[in-house]
């Protein structure tokens, strides 16, 4: 079991912020062949929203906090995304005043996920990240290299969810955008030292 503090969670939540300032304009460059070029805006914009809620603030729980995360991005993402982010985060919120284990919090927010977008494994969506993390996370530790091996075979995947999904095969050859920014999420995770 990996405990999650609140005090983890805000320093994971500012790493994610800073990694999804800083690569904004790949997060979009990824999204045009394959999208409509918005992905790194979307996420820009949405997790300014969540610094501006959540930085420098007290919360007396993990449950309060991630409501406040689950909130600012569904009112400010937008796309396909927001709502699978807000997903993610309001069904860790539901657990998070009685658990604080990070295997069951991210079993959670991938269900909710699934449930909200429809897509399993292989679709070449953030599913096929998610999916890996929560089972080395439950396994007892995730490492960079999992993060990394998960994202790039989103690469060789042909898309059936999402606006990818319209190209068919002609989405095979390129990484997906959704998934690069789960990366980032999953990379700030172990950049908090918490495994
Ligand atoms: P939009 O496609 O509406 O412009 P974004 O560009 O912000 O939204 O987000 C696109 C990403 O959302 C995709 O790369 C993919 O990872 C994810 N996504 C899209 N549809 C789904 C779905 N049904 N289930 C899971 N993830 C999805
Ligand atoms: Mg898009
Ligand atoms: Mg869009």
């Amino acid at each position: 079991m990996t405990e999650l503090t609140v005090n983890v969670a805000q320093q994971w939540l500012d790493g994610f912020a800073a990694a999804i300032a800083e690569h904004k304009d790949y997060l979009s460059e990824l999204d045009t062949p394959i999208g409509d070029g918005d992905h790194g805006s979307n996420m820009a914009r949405g997790l300014a929203a969540v610094q501006e809620a959540v930085d420098g603030k007290e919360f007396a729980n993990l449950k309060d906090l991630f409501k406040s995360v689950a909130m600012a991005l569904i009112s400010k993402v937008g796309g396909a995304s927001g709502p699978l982010y807000g997903t993610a985060f309001l069904e860790m919120a539901k657990l998070g005043d009685t658990d604080s284990d990070l295997g069951d919090l991210l079993a959670a927010a991938l269900a909710g996920i699934e449930k909200r977008g429809g897509a399993t494994p292989g679709d070449k969506t953030m599913v096929d990240v998610w999916t890996p993390v929560v089972q080395a996370v439950q396994a007892g530790g995730l490492k960079q290299s999992d993060v990394d091996a998960a994202v790039n075979s989103t690469e060789a995947m042909v898309a059936r969810k999402g606006r990818a999904s319209y190209l068919g095969e002609r989405s095979v050859g390129h990484l997906d955008p959704g998934s690069m920014s789960s990366g980032y999420l999953f990379t700030a995770l172990i950049n908090t030292g918490v495994f």
